[in-house]
């Protein structure tokens, strides 16, 4: 059988596609698997993130996944364990992150762990237990306002206190600074105080890459991506272009995009302003029963011979407004999704094998639609966003290259930079 060393368990989507990255790029090979796999893993890898939607299930819900994600991590031979949450710590009074990593810490056995969503790529920094969010404190971010989970306060000590059983205490920027024997010792005291959970300050890469060996051997760490560059040295595992190889990439190129945030917004126009096949449909006309799809693979049929093309349901939020208000937020985002999805079934079975997806809920129905279970994390096209490679029905022979592009993620001309990344 094929043995992992990392185990990760991620509470969303993009979140996991954000952590693998993260590691790959410190050299390990890594899968991404969609859920719980029902499979042993068949492929070679140092690590696999297994992705949740847990972020906002309810608790016992959150739990009984994570505890299911974790005996299939420790069958694959995972020596340690990694829970990764958002960066700005997204979770509500009751959860989920505190519960979650106490029942992982019962599982395992494990009497301390450490928690941090530090991020400093991603201007997430961790200083005396309070996360900023660039220049300002996560309760000034917007993070306040959040529909589901709101931030209302960035002393994460208190934030993580009332979610938790166990005493929760800090390993501060003095004693990062100071590197593994401090950290260690750190924790021996705390554990000595009866403290289970503590957060950990870092502003910088350095502080993460120094906390990084005070975390070997550490059956349960918890944080957000940022930790993870610090990990795969502990495995004897240095940064190497090999962790990021992929199959050689073939076929017909397209681009899907369902997001409408603003930087999709601005990709787009890249791409119709660089002069490429672009379509974008209309929620109306589905709402209206027009078979979009259809239509859209007629369009794009004679044009993918000649280079990728993109179709798009990418819009501004007076638009968006205007169509929300006429059908419904969601069922307007399910018609769309639905429509996308098939459309991206369509494609590939029209030969496309390099397929960019934009928006996070966008990804999931088009990955939902092409049968993918499993991912094979490949090279980052942009920080966040790598692309992959996944074996699927849908593709058959050498499978499909794909990018799960986030909303807020990638540069603006992000589409044609991934293709000539692969070309
Ligand atoms: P992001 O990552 O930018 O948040 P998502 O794909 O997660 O993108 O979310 C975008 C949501 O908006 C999806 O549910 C999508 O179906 C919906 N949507 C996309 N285009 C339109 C449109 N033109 N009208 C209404 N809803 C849309």
């Amino acid at each position: 059988m094929k043995k992992i060393v990392l185990g990760c368990i991620a509470d969303d989507f993009t979140g996991a596609t954000d952590l693998a990255n993260n590691l790959v790029r410190a050299g390990m090979r890594v899968v991404q698997a969609m859920g719980v796999p029902e499979q042993p893993l068949d492929t070679d890898a140092d690590a696999v993130v297994v992705a949740l939607k847990s972020r906002t299930l309810p608790v016992d819900d959150a739990i009984a996944q994570s505890l299911d994600a974790l005996r299939w991590l420790q069958a694959q031979g995972a020596q340690q364990i990694y829970f990764k949450y958002c960066s700005t710590f997204d979770s509500t009074a009751q959860g989920n992150i505190g519960p979650v990593a106490e029942a992982l810490m019962e599982a395992l056995a494990a009497d301390f762990t450490i928690a941090t969503p530090a991020f400093p790529d991603n201007q997430r920094t961790v200083f005396k237990g309070h996360l900023f969010v660039g220049d300002v404190l996560l309760n000034e971010s917007g993070m306040q306002n959040h529909p589901l989970t709101p931030m209302m306060d960035a002393n994460l000590v208190r934030v993580l206190q009332a979610q938790c059983r166990r005493k929760v205490g800090l390993i501060d920027y003095k004693v990062v600074a100071q590197g593994e024997a401090a950290i260690r010792a750190r924790i021996d005291e705390l554990r000595a105080q009866g403290v289970g959970l503590a957060i950990v300050d870092a502003v910088s890469n350095d502080d993460l890459l120094r906390l990084g060996p005070a975390l070997k051997g550490m059956p349960l760490v918890t944080a957000g991506s940022g930790v993870a560059i610090g990990l795969p040295a502990n495995f004897g595992i240095a940064p190497s272009s090999t962790a990021s190889a992929l199959p050689p990439a073939a076929g017909l190129q397209a681009v899907i995009s369902g997001s409408c945030s603003l930087a999709t917004n601005r990709q787009v126009a890249a791409f119709v302003q660089a002069g490429r096949p672009a379509l974008g449909i209309d929620a109306l006309q589905i709402a209206a029963g027009v078979d979009v799809a259809q239509q859209a693979l007629a369009w794009a049929g004679p044009l993918l011979s000649q280079g990728p093309v993109l179709i798009y349901s990418t819009a501004d939020p007076a638009a968006i407004k205007s169509v929300q208000g006429q059908l419904g937020v969601e069922e307007a985002g399910a018609l769309v999704e639905r429509t996308l999805a098939a459309i991206a079934r369509g494609l590939v079975a029209l030969g496309v094998r390099q397929l960019v997806v934009a928006g996070g809920e966008t990804s999931g129905a088009c990955v939902q639609a092409l049968g993918i279970t499993q991912m094979k994390i490949g090279p980052q096209i942009d920080p966040g966003v790598p692309w992959c490679h996944a074996q699927t029905d849908a593709a058959p022979g050498g499978g499909l290259h794909l990018t799960l592009k986030s909303g807020n993620f990638g540069a603006d001309d992000f589409f044609g930079k991934a293709f000539a990344m692969l070309t």
